[in-house]
């Protein structure tokens, strides 16, 4: 339940569009929280997929659903005014972003996705056009929270737990991302595949003294260690909370992100960038224009399919290294989360289930006051602690570790 201005309790209704892999852990999770979410809404672009999500969930909990094209902001106001919604969870796809914060402003309704917008046509992930709308939110007293997923989100708000319980000033960041399962598939991506393979065959991004240095996509690797699961192949590439852990966090000399990946992975990927399948680029087919990558989306294996047989676990955390009480010091915050136990649990593998419960911890904060700033917010500006927290009881938990030295060879 929410408090309104006058301290009545008043219901707490969301309206979540998109209904794929991370949007099911979210309206699961949410459901089981009748006090905090009273009344749920469910909108996305194929109906059948809200419909399967509210059968499951049960009609008591999704009250309606919703077809809606979220490319068109006038679509999702029509939504959002049937089912006047306190919160809209953006969990469709980045390019639906704008036109979704465009409606939240015409209706007068508070914000949160979980990955920044980008356009469809050129794969460039930065927050300028998400912050462009600061003004208008915060002129509206709206609240448009970014990035509420893990990485995004978690990410974000450990950096802002080190920074508050453990430094007094925090001078290197390396997030790692480990996804040490087996799903037994030949190739599959965890999340959306047009996303995670534009995402990963974009040149790689580092914030080194004051300037973003490249590197050639992919080709900058380091062998880590991941906690309960050995020593990954770790490489180096641009993740979007970089941009703006760096800019809350000026006294960051050097911010990078690594992801793990496998050798049959980088030779499937190697092999289909090789033939165009990854391009972005329409071609014309049979009188139709398609873009290579969308069609590889349509042939790949749903990443929502996952879960069912899916062993191992993963492991993300972020390295922080800065000075306290005029001492350097090293820490480790991560989780580790297994992907049998989410199947178990929500019928989802460990990449969606990561994703959608900081969806949801985001969504309660907002909801129940507790995190309230008027205008376009990354995860690391509020207070990590009540984030911290929930993360613990909601199926994420996380562990600080002290380390004697950085694990980087460089
Ligand atoms: P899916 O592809 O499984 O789901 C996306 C959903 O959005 C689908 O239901 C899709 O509809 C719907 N959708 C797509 N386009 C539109 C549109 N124009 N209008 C309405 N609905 C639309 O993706 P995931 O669940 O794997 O990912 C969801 C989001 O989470 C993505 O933005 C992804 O980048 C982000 N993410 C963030 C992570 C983080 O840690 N921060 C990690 C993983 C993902 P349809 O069913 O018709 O295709």
């Amino acid at each position: 339940m929410r408090e309104n201005n006058k301290g009545v309790l008043a219901m707490s209704k969301i309206l979540i569009i998109g209904a794929g892999g991370v949007a099911a852990v979210t309206i699961k999770k949410c459901a089981r929280l009748t006090e905090m979410f009273s009344e749920i809404y469910l909108a996305s672009r194929t109906v059948s997929k809200c419909e399967a999500l509210q059968a499951e969930v049960g009609i008591d909990r999704v009250k309606k659903v919703y077809a809606v094209d979220a490319d068109h902001a006038h679509e999702v106001e029509a939504v959002i005014n049937d089912c006047n919604p306190d919160l809209v969870v953006n969990l469709a796809l980045p390019y639906q972003d704008l036109a979704i914060m465009d409606a939240c402003l015409a209706c007068h309704v508070d914000y949160l996705d979980t990955a920044n917008y980008e356009p469809k046509d050129v794969a460039k992930f930065e927050y300028s056009w998400q912050w462009a709308y600061q003004e208008r939110f915060a002129e509206k007293g709206l609240m448009a929270l970014l990035g509420s997923g893990f990485d995004p989100g978690v990410t974000n708000v450990y950096t802002a737990y080190a920074a508050k319980h453990y430094f007094d000033e925090i001078h290197t960041l390396d997030i790692v991302d480990c996804n040490g399962g087996d799903h037994g598939q030949a190739f599959a991506t965890n999340f959306n595949p047009e996303i995670n393979i534009r995402e990963i065959t974009q040149r790689g991004r580092y914030w080194q003294d004051g300037e973003w240095l490249e590197t050639e996509p992919l080709s900058v690797r380091e062998d880590l260690h991941y906690q309960n699961i050995g020593t990954r192949a770790s490489y180096l590439m641009y993740h979007e909370e970089l941009e703006s852990i760096v800019k809350h966090f000026p006294t960051i000399k050097r911010a990078r992100f690594w992801m793990t990946f496998g050798d049959a992975y980088l030779n499937h990927l190697k092999v289909l960038e090789g033939i165009g399948m990854t391009s972005i680029e329409p071609i014309d087919f049979n009188g139709q224009q398609i873009a290579p990558l969308e069609f590889l989306k349509a042939v790949l294996p749903n990443p929502g399919s996952l879960a069912e047989g899916y062993t191992g676990m993963t492991c993300i955390g972020t390295y922080i290294t800065g000075i306290k009480d005029g001492q350097e010091k090293t820490i480790f915050i991560y989780n580790n989360c297994e992907h049998a136990v989410c199947n178990e649990e929500v019928g989802s593998q460990a990449v969606s289930y990561t994703t959608g419960v900081p969806a949801m911890i985001g969504a309660a904060l907002m909801l129940n006051g507790t995190w309230r700033q008027a205008g376009v917010v990354n995860m690391e500006q509020m207070d990590p602690d009540p984030f911290m927290k929930m993360l613990n009881e909601h199926g994420l938990p996380w562990h600080v570790m002290e380390c004697d030295s950085s694990p980087f060879s460089k």
